[in-house]
C-alpha cells in the first residue's frame, strides 16, 4: 500500500525514514532485547534515550545553559494554565496578543490567576494578520507577554519576534516549532505540544528560562509546578517514554538534513509553491495578509462552497487527505509541517490546478 500525503494539521504525518526506524527497532531497541515501549524509564536504555533527545534538541534550537528543557504531558492546552500559575509571581497580571482560536483559548484560561490585558487583537479583520507591535498597549509592570507564533487554524504566522525589553516573553509555538531558527535567549518560555511538527501525540515540550522556575501559586500543585520536572530532569513519574524516543528520532534526523536554516529553506519552498499558486488563480484564495502567512499552515477556500466536496473526493481518490478547513472557519487548509515532502505539494498544487481547469 502506498502511503498517503497527509495534509492533517495535528496529530500530523512524520518523515518515513523516522517511522522505518521505529519499525526496525519495534521488538528489539539497540541489542536490548525489548520495545522503547516496555521499557523501564529509570533503566540505562531509556535513560540515555531521554538525554540524548534533550542534547539533540538544545543543538538544534542553540537552547542556553540557563534555560531547562522539559519533556511534559497535558498538551499545549494544559501550558495554558501552567503558564500563569507559574509565572505570575505575584504581579497583577499579564498581556497577551490576540490572534485567533488558540490565542483566546490562552487567554480564557489564564483568567482566573490574575488580570489578563488583550494588548492587541486581530479580531476586526476576522484574525487574517499579526498585529504590528507599534500598536500593542504593553505594561511594564505586567507578569509576562503572551503570543501564538503560528496560528494554526487561521494560517496566521509571526515572522518577527516581538520586543518586550525586562518582561519574558512567553510563546505558544506549538504548530511552528523547529520549522525556522529561533533565537531561544529573546524568551523567557516556549512551549510546543509534540504531534503538530515534531512527534507523537502525548509530549508537550516546556523550553523556560531558570530565573522563572519555583515561583508557582497561589499554593504549588506538585505536577503544575516546573519546578518539579526541572529538578527531576522530566522524570519525576512516568514521562511519555515512547513519544520522547520517536521525537528524538526526529530530532537526529533534522540535524543529519543540515539543522533549522536548512529545514527553513525547504519551508520557505514549499509554502511559496503554494501561495504563488493561490496568488495566480481565480478559483482559490487565502485569506491572511501576505507578510503574515503561515509556512505551516495554509488556509483556502474555493470559488463557492458547493465545490468543497468534489474537491476533497478527488484529493482523497489522489491519496491526499485531511484537507478539510477547522470546523470553526470551513472551506480547505493543507499542513506542510516539516515532515510534509515537497512533493506532496508538487501533488496538490497539481491536483489544484486540474481542478480549476475543470471547474474554474
Ligand atoms: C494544537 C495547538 C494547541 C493545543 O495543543 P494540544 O496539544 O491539543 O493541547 C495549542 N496551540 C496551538 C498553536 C496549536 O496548534
Amino acid at each position: 500500500m502506498a502511503r498517503v500525503f497527509n495534509f492533517s494539521a495535528g496529530p500530523a504525518t512524520l518523515p518515513e525514514a523516522v517511522l522505518q526506524q521505529a519499525a526496525a527497532e519495534m521488538l528489539d531497541w539497540n541489542g536490548s532485547g525489548q520495545s522503547v515501549m516496555e521499557m523501564s524509564h529509570r533503566g540505562k536504555e531509556y535513560m540515555a534515550i531521554h538525554a540524548q533527545a534533550e542534547a539533540d534538541l538544545r543543538e538544534l534550537m542553540g537552547i542556553p545553559a540557563n534555560y531547562k528543557v522539559l519533556f511534559l504531558q497535558g498538551g499545549a492546552t494544559l501550558q495554558f494554565s501552567m503558564i500563569p500559575m507559574n509565572l505570575m509571581r505575584g504581579k497583577s497580571g499579564a498581556d497577551y496578543v490576540n490572534t485567533g482560536e488558540w490565542a483566546k483559548k490562552a487567554i480564557k484560561e489564564a483568567k482566573p490567576f490574575g488580570q489578563v490585558n488583550v494588548v492587541a487583537s486581530a479580531e476586526d479583520a476576522n484574525f487574517s494578520y499579526a498585529p504590528a507591535q507599534s500598536g500593542w498597549k504593553l505594561d511594564p509592570n505586567a507578569a509576562y507577554v503572551h503570543y501564538t507564533a503560528n496560528e494554526t487554524i487561521g494560517g496566521v504566522e509571526f515572522h518577527w519576534v516581538p520586543e518586550t525589553g525586562d518582561v519574558p516573553l512567553v510563546c505558544d509555538m506549538s504548530s511552528n516549532i523547529l520549522s525556522k531558527s529561533v533565537d531561544v535567549s529573546k524568551y523567557g518560555l516556549i512551549y510546543a505540544g509534540a504531534q503538530k511538527n515534531i512527534g507523537p501525540a502525548g509530549l508537550t515540550i516546556v523550553i523556560v528560562r531558570d530565573d522563572l522556575i519555583g515561583q508557582a501559586q497561589p499554593k504549588p500543585i506538585t505536577m503544575l509546578d516546573y519546578k518539579t520536572h526541572a529538578d527531576n530532569d522530566s522524570m519525576y513519574n512516568t514521562p511519555p517514554t515512547y513519544s520522547i524516543y520517536i521525537a528524538g528520532l526526529v530530532f537526529q534526523l533534522l540535524k543529519k538534513q543540515g539543522g533549522l536554516v536548512a529545514i527553513e529553506k525547504k519551508n520557505i519552498e514549499k509554502a511559496n509553491l503554494l501561495y504563488d499558486f493561490l496568488d495566480n488563480s481565480q478559483f482559490f484564495k487565502n485569506p491572511v495578509k501576505r507578510e503574515d502567512r503561515s509556512r505551516m499552515n495554509i488556509p483556502f477556500t474555493l470559488k463557492d462552497e458547493s465545490f468543497d466536496e468534489a474537491f476533497l473526493k478527488g484529493a482523497k481518490e489522489r491519496n491526499m487527505i485531511q484537507l478539510k478547513g477547522h470546523r470553526s472557519v470551513g472551506g480547505m487548509r493543507a499542513s506542510i509541517y516539516n515532515a510534509m515532502p515537497v512533493e506532496g505539494v508538487q501533488a496538490l498544487v497539481a491536483y489544484m490546478k486540474e481542478f480549476e481547469a475543470k471547474n474554474g
